[in-house]
């Protein structure tokens, strides 16, 4: 049962006889307007998140800088941070407040490889070739998250509002890494309401399954055993695991079109062996299976495994897998996107200047794609799609079958880009990175606000959770009990890139933006034939 204490503990305290009189909370509309000045205020500080996560470029699991600068500016204002939660070493939950009703803040921090990529310019160029960089933009989701948290923080204070907020990090999401873990660690039991933000080019909220375009995963990794042998004078007394790769792809591509439409499968072959005059011993390929639901996401891995059995029965080696990632299809809360719609609508589209235009229109000429600029106008919330058809995923999907959640996206990109590349980087330490962020800002912690001052409202979107949402679905982990966080995983890129990235980290003490640091003309694009 959760129990709230805001205003009506308030009032307790204020009629309490011989108690200092306590400052009543302002309404709920004068709250919010002040919520959004002081988002204002801030500016500075969330421009600086942008630019200094940007710059770090961590990818998923070695986010080692980034936890530290970002725990390090809550620490410093209060916050109380635990970290290394739920076996994650780059993981954390920053704390303030207490008592109920209990308001996370999600957004993810890890990059992508070979994305690195100068921020203003709009052609390929990168600050460190071949490096990773945000090439998804997932820099701007922390400055949106603490700037909110921040002004929250002061706000309570000062009008005596009751509750807890929660920050917890999005690590490795590009490898859907980390969040079924969180889960069964026990991150979000005690939690309400999780208000979730992720970079976009527009500024909207879903519920349901929102526009349909969202699949669950699971992530693994198959490794095949096999014997060595000189490949020419002893090919016979050699068993190669790379053939048993090859069998297993191919098996796999044949039984594709007898798949469900919503499927989508692919891989990478993550050891291919070492020469050719080597029988290769070992050899691994890694693969996402993606499907609409649990059922059918657990059948294609089931699949996957008779794929990879029956490939080491045929080349005589041997196989084991490893479960390395795994996320449900998200599903958004109605009450809360309701709420948080009409944040959107009073925040408004960021003043895009012509400097943005120029940069966004030149960056969508250069890659082909539609050449329509920056958004201007904000949608209405949409009805769900009837039938979904899959796409992307994201492993805030297991969070929003635990808590009620919306997934804020805030407009701080440049629209119609392929994602998953250096091109999402470009505006992504820009002043459209900074405006967008400022405003995503605001609808978090004017939506935060709703929630702890009006408890029947967290009520209501436990009651949808409750008796539309979780009717008939029940949230089951895709791991098994011994499934571990591969937190190894990209510690060898991290320590070769890492010590490159290092010496164009951003540094604010000399520079007002990344962009005066790297000497970037905002906005550069190609000289005109
Ligand atoms: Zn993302």
């Amino acid at each position: 049962m959760r129990k709230f204490c805001v205003m009506g503990c308030i009032a307790a305290v204020l009629l309490a006889p011989g108690r200092v009189r306590a400052q009543q909370p302002a309404p709920l509309p004068a709250l919010k307007q002040e919520a959004a000045t002081e988002v204002d205020k801030l500016q500075t500080l969330t421009q600086q998140m942008v630019d200094e996560i940007f710059s770090f470029s961590e990818l998923g699991f070695q986010e080692y800088e980034t936890s530290r600068y970002v725990t390090g500016i809550l620490e410093k204002n209060g916050f109380r941070v635990e970290h290394g939660v739920a076996g994650v070493p780059t993981a954390w939950v920053a704390t303030h407040g207490n008592g109920k009703p209990v308001i996370a803040f999600i957004t993810d921090i890890d990059c992508i490889p070979r994305a690195s990529q100068k921020p203003g310019v709009a052609y390929h160029d990168p600050i460190v070739e071949g490096a990773p960089g945000h090439g998804e933009g997932h820099n701007s989701g922390m400055a949106v998250n603490v700037t909110a948290a921040l002004v929250l923080k002061k706000l309570m204070e000062e009008h005596h509002i009751g509750g807890t907020i929660k920050l917890v990090p999005g690590v490795a999401e590009e490898l859907l890494g980390t969040k079924a873990f969180y889960v069964r660690a026990g991150l979000f039991k005690d939690v309400d309401i999780v208000l979730g933000a992720h970079v976009e080019s527009e500024f909207s909220t879903s519920y349901s399954t929102g526009n349909g375009e969202w699949s669950g995963l699971v992530s693994v990794q198959y490794f095949f055993h096999g014997k060595a042998a000189h490949a020419a004078a002893a090919p016979w007394e050699g068993r190669s695991a790379l053939d048993a790769v090859e069998l297993m792809d191919t098996g796999w591509d044949f039984r594709r079109e007898h798949l469900r439409p919503a499927q989508r499968s692919h891989r990478v072959i993550i050891n291919g062996g070492d020469q050719p005059n080597v029988v290769p011993s070992e050899a691994a390929v890694w693969y996402y299976f993606r499907e609409l639901d649990y059922p059918h996401i657990k059948d294609l891995y089931e699949l996957g495994n008779t794929m990879a059995e029956s490939a080491s029965k045929m080349t005589g080696t041997t196989v084991d897998h490893k479960l390395v990632g795994s996320a449900w299809p998200p599903f958004l809360n109605k009450v809360i996107a309701e709420t948080q719609q009409k944040n959107i609508e009073a925040v408004g589209m960021p003043k895009w200047s012509e400097a943005d235009q120029t940069l966004a229109k030149a960056l969508q000429k250069e890659i082909g794609a539609k050449v329509e600029g920056l958004k201007e106008k904000i949608d209405p919330l949409a009805e769900p799609v009837k039938k979904p058809s899959g796409g992307g995923s994201d492993d805030i999907g297991d969070i929003s079958w635990n808590v009620p959640m919306v997934y804020l996206m805030y407009p701080a990109n440049i629209p119609n880009l392929p994602g998953h590349s250096w091109a999402n980087g470009v505006a992504m330490a820009t002043p459209i990175a900074h405006k967008g962020s400022t405003a995503g800002a605001k609808v978090q912690a004017m939506t935060a606000l709703d929630f702890f001052l009006q408890p029947q409202l967290v009520q209501e979107a436990w009651d949808y959770f409750r008796n539309v949402q979780t009717k008939d679905v029940h949230y089951e982990t895709f791991l098994s009990p011994d499934d571990k966080p591969a937190i190894e995983m990209n510690k060898e890129k991290m320590e070769k890139f890492g010590p490159l990235l290092k010496r164009y980290y951003y540094d604010p003490g000399h520079f007002k933006t990344y962009l005066e640091q790297l000497g970037i003309q905002y906005p550069t694009v190609r000289a005109k034939p």
